[in-house]
């Protein structure tokens, strides 16, 4: 029997021991607190996708890594044929021209009928010297060739183009001599468009294949910086700023600089155009461009004037052209004005040809002038 009680006894402490050890695991599994669940490593997520089970649910699709998207840079447009895109946007064109021809197209191109004329080219900026000169070649070539409406059309065509005068070269100046960079210096008074026209200027220059370099030289405002900056960013194009109210020169030198040792092909240089008395401008013009000299020649000053602005902006004209020599005019807001005709006026008070025109705030609304593009613009 001895060996009875023996075995029941290993049997009972067997138990003890098994249910001890269940309730120690359940123990310890309490004491940890609640299960989480298994997190995924990183071999889970790369590990290729189980079949879907017995074929009824389909793998989750492993998650997309985060990437950094490269900066997409804008490949701005070609300006060849830009003019003839915004011909429609010479505000007021149908009107000059339509009015033109309706009265052209009279059978009497009696007195009042030309006084019409004149009145209609005076009202859209031509200036008094080209009305009369303009007027007075119609009336020769129209008694001549005698007036039937279709010549009279491409009579005042032909003569308005000469007016426009065709035989300017309107090439902007971007390229240097000698391996250095073209220098194009962009002056006006401020809110007529300045550093939009140098931003649109860089996209057609990269549109151009060209490697170029901007110099915010307003340093009077700091948003003139930040909205070039902005701008270059998009077609991936330097600006090289200086302090806040810092010294413009100095900024157009390090620029100039930058320009000849790296090699760029062309460097546009935006300048602050405080309305303020002609010696202080002459004094701030004349030292960005003195000091610029000193690294490679300017190639072209940019005069940029707003159309919409009429005498007032032939007068501003005036003074910077006192102050530099102005080799270039950029017309901006040529979409919102009716005056087309102040193309004329500034060419001749100036003695500079318009080389590009603004027809919009759109980074591409920049066009080369062309004179009979522009004709046609105004008479069609
Ligand atoms: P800045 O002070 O001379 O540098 O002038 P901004 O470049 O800051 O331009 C002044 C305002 O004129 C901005 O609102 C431009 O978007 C606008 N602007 C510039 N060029 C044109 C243009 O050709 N057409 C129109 N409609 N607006 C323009």
């Amino acid at each position: 029997m001895e060996w009875l009680y023996l075995v029941i006894g290993i049997a009972v402490v067997a138990v003890v021991v098994v249910l001890g050890g269940i309730g120690l695991v359940r123990g310890r599994g309490r004491e940890a607190g609640p299960v989480e669940a298994p997190r995924a490593t990183p071999t889970d997520v790369l590990a290729p996708p189980e079949a879907g089970i017995e074929g009824v649910l389909e793998p989750e699709a492993p998650e997309a890594p985060d990437v950094v998207a490269a900066p997409t840079l804008e490949r701005p447009e070609r300006p060849a044929s830009r003019l003839v895109r915004l011909r429609q946007r010479l505000a007021g064109s149908g009107t000059l021209g339509r009015g033109l021809l309706g009265l052209l197209s009279r059978e009497q191109l009696d007195e009042d009928t030309w006084e019409a004329i004149e009145d209609l080219l005076l009202g859209a900026d031509i200036g008094v010297q080209p009305t009369h000169e303009l007027v007075e070649r119609l009336r020769t070539r129209l008694r001549v060739e005698g007036g039937v409406a279709a010549d009279a059309r491409t009579v005042l065509r032909e003569e308005l183009i000469n007016l426009v005068d065709p035989s300017m070269d309107r090439s902007l100046h971007v390229s240097g001599a000698d391996g250095n960079p073209g220098v194009v210096l962009v002056v006006g008074v401020n809110g007529t468009g300045k550093t939009t026209t140098v931003g649109k200027i860089a996209r057609i220059l990269v549109a151009e294949e060209r490697t170029v370099l901007l110099a915010a030289a307003d340093t009077f405002r700091a948003a003139a910086a930040d909205q070039l900056s902005t701008w270059g960013e998009r077609v991936g194009v330097e600006v090289v700023r200086g302090p806040e109210a810092g010294d413009p020169a100095s900024v157009a030198f390090d620029a100039v600089k930058q320009g000849v040792d790296r090699g760029i092909d062309t460097v546009v240089v935006d300048t602050a155009g405080r309305l303020q008395n002609k010696q202080g401008l002459m004094d701030e013009l004349g030292k960005v461009k003195r000091v610029i000299e000193k690294q490679s020649p300017v190639t072209e000053v940019l005069l940029v004037l707003d159309a919409t602005t009429g005498q007032n902006g032939l007068i501003q004209a005036k003074v910077f052209a006192e102050v530099v020599d102005v080799t270039g005019i950029a017309l901006t807001k040529l979409d919102g004005s009716a005056k087309g005709g102040i193309v004329v006026a500034v060419q001749r008070q100036l003695g500079v040809p318009v080389k590009l025109v603004g027809l919009g705030e759109g980074p591409d609304d920049l066009a080369p002038f062309d004179a009979a593009a522009f004709v046609d613009a105004l008479l069609s």
